[in-house]
């Protein structure tokens, strides 16, 4: 009996199913084709894998059977046409990036952006003279006016890192559209589980896979997902001839870790949220920013295209970075850490580390402050964090 399509699939299905290919010996799960070459049965064969008349995998900086299922996996759960790994989630933004810009085009960005981002987009992107202009994210003034001039691309994090700034995709997507460009989204805060930007109007999504995809501190990986025309006409050849490719190891480690996507992201959310309750009535506590406390600036937005507050909590106790680096120094179950979206709860000072790279005054301007703390709050028992954090702050 012919089964629903994969597109018909149910979320939970599509991400423990979608994109297995099977091989001729029937294997459960994904198979790892750690290879990167393949062979042809004739010169001819060669010839036309190469010449466009032949589909099929000839070296896996191209392509690999065991990197397609994930890419096929992830697309099938974002809703997209298509998809392609890339070996980090800063290759992605990278890659997404300078294969549809020349010199002299323009870019529009937030300006509360993951330090890396922020340095592509600042300083990498004028030595090829293209200029890009920095906007605040949540004041769609801002937008109206960088967008009223032409635009090739315009990117953004929403919830920003650290400082869980969201910006309304359907509205900016509007304007970049207008303004005849397209739109990137690095959603990996979100996680496709909790917004699907592409639904919500953006053109181009990118993830850090290192996150909460792999969810278990394991490898890096990252991914670009699109228009099949974007992905195969202006993405593919950038990667094929650039090089930035997942390994087939790393692909099938995110595959499992899609396969359980889901259910650590419910965690994640749940054990959020009541870290983020325990900290907004501390006393201790100057500032506590989390997209599904009532108390963030922009709920109203948080709710409307996000499912769920998210696995990222941003606080500040009173004291400054004298207090901060008290309070980490006391943690004795909380790591500190500069990852994210992983099982085990893991804090940052962005302040000294993620934004190290950045001046006090692009900091600031970002909303980062130097007390600032990043918590990345993991799949542990919520009431054991809360008693460490607990102690902590006492301390
Ligand atoms: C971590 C992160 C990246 C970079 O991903 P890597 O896999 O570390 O290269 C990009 N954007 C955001 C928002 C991130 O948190």
């Amino acid at each position: 009996m012919p089964g629903l399509p994969p597109e018909q699939w149910r979320l939970a299905t599509r991400l423990v199913r979608g994109g297995l290919a099977r091989t001729a010996f029937s294997e459960t799960s994904e198979a790892l084709f750690l290879n990167s070459g393949y062979v042809y049965d004739s010169a001819l064969e060669s010839e036309q894998s190469f010449d466009g008349t032949r589909e099929r995998f000839v070296y896996s900086r191209f392509r690999n059977p065991t990197v397609a299922m994930f890419e096929d996996r992830l697309a099938l759960v974002e809703g997209a046409e298509a998809c392609r790994a890339t070996s980090s989630g800063m290759a992605a933004v990278h890659a997404a990036l300078l294969c549809q810009l020349r010199a002299g085009e323009r870019v529009v960005a937030s300006r509360a952006l993951f330090g890396s981002c922020a340095w592509i987009l600042s300083d990498l992107l004028l030595r090829f003279g293209i200029e890009t202009v920095f906007v605040d994210g949540s004041d769609l003034d801002q937008w109206r006016a960088a967008l009223a001039k032409p635009t090739r691309t315009v990117f953004i994090e929403t919830p920003s890192n650290p400082t869980l700034e969201m910006i309304d995709i359907p509205a900016v997507a509007e304007l970049t559209h207008a303004a005849g460009g397209t739109l990137i989204v690095d959603n990996v805060f979100a996680t496709p589980l909790l917004q699907q930007p592409l639904a919500l109007g953006a053109d181009i999504v990118v993830y850090s896979a290192t996150k909460h995809i792999d969810g278990q501190g394991r490898c890096l990986g990252g991914a670009i997902l699109g228009t099949q025309a974007f992905i195969g006409d202006v993405l593919g050849p950038y990667l094929r001839h650039t090089g930035p490719c997942l390994s087939p190891f790393n692909a099938w480690v995110l595959l499992k870790g899609l396969e359980t996507l889901e259910l650590r992201v419910t965690r994640h959310v749940a054990n959020a949220a009541r870290v983020a309750a325990f900290l907004d009535g501390h006393a201790a506590m100057q500032k506590v920013i989390y997209p599904g406390l009532p108390s963030h600036p922009q709920y109203a937005l948080g709710q409307s295209q996000m499912k769920g507050g998210g696995s990222i909590v941003a606080f500040e106790a009173k004291g400054g970075k004298e207090r901060a680096f008290r309070f980490l120094d006391a943690l004795s179950l909380i790591d500190i850490s500069n990852n994210l979206g992983d099982a085990k709860s893991l804090i940052t000072h962005p302040w000294t580390t993620t934004h190290q790279s950045r001046s006090p005054e692009e900091k600031l301007a970002m909303g980062i402050t130097e007390g600032m703390l990043r918590l990345s709050v993991g799949l542990e028992d919520a009431e054991d964090l809360v008693d460490d954090l607990s102690q902590a702050l006492s301390a």
